[in-house]
C-alpha cells in the first residue's frame, strides 16, 4: 500500500488587519518532504506524524509531501496559496499510483479568489488520484465543512477537544479508518447535518463536555465509525459558515443520516448554553482580585492570535498598571520592534519603551512607560498538548507590579513556558492575563484557582451579531432567530 500525506493550513480571519503571505508560513511550518522533525507534530501535521510512526508496522509506504502552516491572520495571498498547493499536487503526481491520501488541513483557510481552499485542494487531489483511491482528511473543528469537501473526501475526522489537545489521537483515528477501508474491512459513508448556528463550544464547560463524551462513547459501536462536531470559525465572511454535525458510518447511509439528524437537533438545542460568562475589563480584574489567592487566570479571547487577532491590545494591561495591581503577568504581547529594543537595551536595563497597541484601532493605544528588562531569551517555544509552537525571541519587561511577555512570532497563550522561559513562575502570580480563547485551558486550567473571561475591546467580538458579515448564508442563529436546520448531505 502506498499513502501520500501533506499539510497546508491556516485559519483565516477575513476581518483581520494582518495580510498572510508566504513569510507567515515560513515563520511557523515550512517543511519540504522528509524535513518534518521527529520530536512532535506541528498541530495540523499530525497525520504525517502518526503515519510516519505506523508505516513499517502496518505495512505501507509513506510518501511525504510538503507541510505548510501559518498562524491565523487575514486572507492568504492568491499567488502564495497557489504556489504551496501546486507544490503539493506536483508531489502527489510524482508519487502516483497511491492507494490513499491523508491530508492535515485546518479547514478555515481562505485565499484571495478561493473561499474554500480545502475544497479546492480536495477536488484537485481527487482529480489526480481518481475515484477509487481513498482520501482522508483531518480538520480543526473551527472549520467550514463545505459540501465540496464532503463530496471529494472519503473520511473526514475533526478534533473533538477545545482546547485541541487531541490532534494526534484524531490523526490516529483517521489513519486507522483509512487503513481499514484499504483492507476492505469497512465501507465508510458520511452524512452531514447543518445546524445553522454560529457559536463557541469550549469542551472545558459542562454542556459541551457531556456532548463530546457521549459522542465518543458511540464511536466504534453499532456501525458508527466516527462523529465530528463542526464548531465553525466565526471570523470569516464565507457562505458556508455554520455549525454542523458529521457522521461516518459503516456502509449504512440511512443510519448515518439518522444519527447526524438526532445529534444535529441536539446541538441546535444547546444554543446559548455553551459559552462562558464575560466580564468587562474593570469588572473582570475586580473579580480576579476578589478571589484573594492566585493564580487567577484572566483570559482575553477578543485578542486571541489563534483567531487572527494581532495580540497587542493594551486595554487590560493599561488597567492593571493604572490601578497599581501587584504580582500580575500578561502574555503574549506581539511586538517584534519592542523585543528588538529590549535586546538592544540588555537584561537588567531600565529605559523608556513604547509597546503594544500598534496594529489596528482594536489594538488600543500603545503603552509608554519606563520598563525594566527582567529577562531575554532567543528562539523560544511553548508546548500545546503533544505539539510545539514557536514564540521566537522573547523579552520580559516589568512596569510597576506587572510583568509583560513580549514575543516576535505571533501566537496565543498555550503553554506555561510562555512565562517560565523568561523566569516568570506562573504558579506564583496572583493574576495571569492570557491572550487566548480557550486553548490556554490545557496548561493554565490545572494551575488556576479561578478562570475569568474578559471582553477587552480586542478585534474578535464575542457578540457575533456585531460582526459585519455580508456573505454568510442566512438565516443563521444568532443573527436570525428563525432558522431552518437540516440534513444537507
Ligand atoms: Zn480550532
Amino acid at each position: 500500500m502506498r499513502l501520500f500525506t501533506a499539510t497546508l493550513a491556516t485559519e483565516t480571519n477575513t476581518f483581520s488587519p494582518l495580510p498572510t503571505s508566504l513569510a507567515a508560513y515560513r515563520e511557523l511550518v515550512f517543511f519540504r518532504p522528509c524535513e518534518h522533525p521527529d520530536d512532535a507534530p506541528r498541530m495540523c501535521t499530525a497525520p504525517l506524524f502518526v503515519a510516519r510512526r505506523r508505516a513499517a508496522a502496518e505495512g505501507f509506504t509513506l510518501i511525504e509531501g510538503s507541510c505548510f502552516a501559518a498562524s491565523p491572520a487575514g486572507t492568504t495571498n492568491r499567488r502564495d496559496y497557489e504556489f504551496m498547493r501546486d507544490e503539493i499536487l506536483g508531489q502527489l503526481k510524482e508519487a502516483m499510483p497511491v492507494d490513499a491520501v491523508i491530508l492535515g488541513l485546518h479547514g478555515a483557510m481562505i485565499a484571495h479568489g478561493y473561499d474554500d481552499v480545502e475544497g479546492d485542494i480536495l477536488e484537485r487531489v481527487r482529480g489526480i488520484v481518481g475515484p477509487d483511491a481513498t482520501i482522508g482528511v483531518e480538520l480543526d473543528p473551527h472549520c467550514h465543512l463545505t459540501l465540496k469537501r464532503f463530496r471529494n473526501a472519503d473520511i473526514i475526522v475533526l478534533y473533538k477537544e477545545f482546547p485541541h489537545t487531541d490532534v494526534v489521537d484524531r490523526a490516529e483515528d483517521l489513519l486507522t479508518l483509512v487503513l481499514r477501508k484499504l483492507r476492505g474491512e469497512i465501507r465508510p459513508v458520511m452524512s452531514l447535518y447543518d445546524c445553522r448556528q454560529i457559536s463557541s463550544y469550549p469542551t472545558t464547560l459542562p454542556v459541551m463536555r457531556a456532548f463530546v463524551d457521549r459522542i465518543k462513547a458511540m464511536e466504534g459501536k453499532d456501525g458508527i465509525l466516527s462523529i465530528s462536531v463542526v464548531h465553525c470559525f466565526p471570523y470569516a465572511d464565507v457562505p458556508e459558515l455554520s455549525g454542523r454535525i458529521l457522521v461516518v458510518a459503516d456502509g449504512d447511509k440511512a443510519k448515518a443520516d439518522a444519527l447526524a439528524t438526532k445529534l444535529g437537533e441536539e446541538f441546535v438545542s444547546m444554543r446559548g448554553k455553551t459559552t462562558p460568562q464575560y466580564y468587562g475589563v474593570e469588572d473582570g480584574i475586580a473579580a480576579a482580585l476578589a478571589v484573594g489567592e492566585g493564580p487567577v487566570v484572566v483570559a482575553e479571547p477578543p485578542d486571541n492570535a489563534g483567531g487572527g487577532a494581532p495580540s497587542d491590545n493594551t486595554n487590560i494591561l493599561r488597567h492593571l498598571i493604572e490601578t497599581n495591581v501587584e504580582n500580575a503577568a500578561v502574555g503574549p504581547v506581539w511586538d517584534p520592534i519592542a523585543v528588538r529594543l529590549c535586546f538592544d537595551a540588555g537584561e537588567g536595563a531600565e529605559f523608556p519603551l513604547r509597546f503594544g497597541g500598534k496594529t489596528a484601532p482594536t489594538s488600543g493605544q500603545p503603552i509608554d512607560a519606563t520598563v525594566r528588562v527582567t529577562a531575554l531569551a532567543r528562539d523560544c517555544w511553548q508546548g500545546f498538548g503533544p505539539t510545539r509552537v514557536p514564540l521566537g525571541d522573547c523579552a520580559a519587561v516589568r512596569v510597576g507590579g506587572v510583568d509583560v511577555v513580549l514575543i516576535t512570532k505571533r501566537t496565543q497563550a498555550l503553554g506555561l513556558e510562555l512565562f517560565s522561559n523568561l523566569g516568570i513562575d506562573p504558579r506564583q502570580r496572583r493574576i495571569l492575563v492570557v491572550k487566548s480563547t480557550n486553548h490556554f485551558m490545557g496548561a493554565f486550567g490545572p494551575i488556576a484557582k479561578k478562570v475569568i473571561y474578559v471582553e477587552s475591546g480586542g478585534p474578535l467580538n464575542r457578540d457575533y451579531r456585531k460582526i459585519p458579515y455580508t456573505r454568510v448564508t442566512r438565516p443563521i442563529w444568532p443573527l436570525d432567530e428563525e432558522t431552518r436546520p437540516g440534513l444537507i448531505a
